[in-house]
């Protein structure tokens, strides 16, 4: 049977909490046959920084370099606001991307029927939505040099940053983008903006190299500014969105309220030799911090993700997901997304109630 090699990183706020919901899910899936498992768990964020005044120590990233795949909770505590930036809690999660090279983000949308009505978007548009946003993580305008603030000869301050992408670059985010397309509906739209950018320009060319190998997937191009239109006008259009850092951090933003909560999204951050982090999109939440009441769906749709994507064991990823279909279906959930008439969980709860609906499952 296959081990897993895995690091866990609670973090900080409600991330312990729900981490505990996917500890559960691994340990219920360890114990059906899917898999054997080593973990190593370990502070990262605030927590982190509370333990050894760092937001990761080199020990924890060193764990995650050798391992084959990380399950990261979330970080920040308001607390340490008044650091430095690199020594913040958030500084965790660059350094991570940083070292382990997760280049291609993964965020999916997915919209349950039992939660249609959440979004802000009229049901009809949503109803069956089922859309994939693949995000540059490591490139672009966030990245680029020269950067900074400088004092022009009047005297007035000037910002400036850089947007640039390599060809390998483009290259190696472009076959994550038709390899996930090609395992869905073979549709892929790319974003870009090349009309008015250069760096637009080459990525377009790319894609278009690229899509030579890919011919069973059918490619089109957007505009930005046309996508994000488009996104709200008729989201359903889309299967694959796959787009650079800047575009991709805003879009993916947008997209995610089409589910009408942040407690339900997962995401995946792949490096290479399907190597990746999962973490669910939300952050710590202080706000409701130790009150077991936060919604632990998007970790553990992000376990999915995981099992899916680093291991390739999508039966039991998809285990998880129609369990967690199915307690919505019994109209159980969270404070966050709870509606008239339906029984309010608390994390732990829910985590019981995904977990037996998997036993009935297997
Ligand atoms: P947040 O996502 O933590 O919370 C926004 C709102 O959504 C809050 O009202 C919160 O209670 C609610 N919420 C979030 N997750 C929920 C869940 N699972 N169940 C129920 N309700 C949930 O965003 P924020 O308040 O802007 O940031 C809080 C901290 O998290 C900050 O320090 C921020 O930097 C950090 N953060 C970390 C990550 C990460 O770890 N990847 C991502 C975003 C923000």
């Amino acid at each position: 049977m296959r081990t897993i090699n895995l690091v866990i990183l609670p973090g900080d706020g409600i991330g312990p909490e729900i981490m505990e919901v996917a500890k559960k899910i691994l340990n219920k899936l360890k114990k059906i046959g899917f898999f054997d498992l080593r973990i190593e768990e370990a502070l990262v964020g605030g927590a982190s920084i509370k333990d050894s005044g760092v937001p990761i120590t080199e020990k924890t990233m060193n764990l995650a370099i050798k391992a084959d795949a990380i399950l990261f909770g979330a970080v920040g505590d308001y607390s340490f606001d008044g650091l430095p930036h690199h020594l913040r809690p958030e500084a965790a999660i660059l350094g991570l991307r940083k070292n382990l090279s997760l280049f291609a983000n993964l965020r999916p949308v997915i919209v349950f029927n039992e939660l249609l009505d959440n979004s802000s978007l009229k049901p009809e548009f949503l109803n069956g939505l089922d859309l994939m946003i693949i995000r540059e993580l490591t490139g672009d305008i966030y990245f680029g040099e020269p950067r900074g603030i400088k004092i022009i000869e009047n005297g007035e301050k000037v910002g400036f940053n850089t947007m640039t992408y390599s060809e390998s670059e483009i290259k190696r985010i472009a076959k994550v983008g038709f390899e996930i397309a090609r395992s869905r509906n073979k549709h892929l739209t790319s974003v870009d903006k090349a009309n008015v950018l250069e760096t637009m320009q080459l990525w377009r060319d790319v894609i278009e190299v690229v899509s030579k190998d890919f011919a069973d997937v059918n490619l089109d191009h957007l505009y930005v500014d046309n996508a994000a239109m488009q996104l709200v006008k008729n989201p359903k259009q889309f299967d694959v969105i796959l787009t650079g850092n800047i575009f991709g951090d805003i879009l993916s933003d947008q997209a995610s309220m089409l589910s009408g909560s942040i407690g339900m999204l997962p995401s995946a951050s792949m490096s290479f030799n399907n190597k990746g982090l999962f973490e669910p999109i939300h952050g710590s939440a202080p706000d409701i911090a130790g009150k077991n009441i936060a919604n632990p769906i998007a970790m553990v749709l992000s376990v999915a993700m995981m099992l899916r994507y680093s291991f390739k064991l999508e039966s039991a990823a998809e285990k998880i997901e129609l369990a967690v279909k199915n307690v919505l279906a019994k109209k159980c959930s969270t404070g966050d997304i709870h509606k008239k008439g339906w029984k309010i969980l608390s994390t732990s709860e829910m985590g019981n109630m995904i977990e037996k609906e998997m036993e009935q499952l297997c």
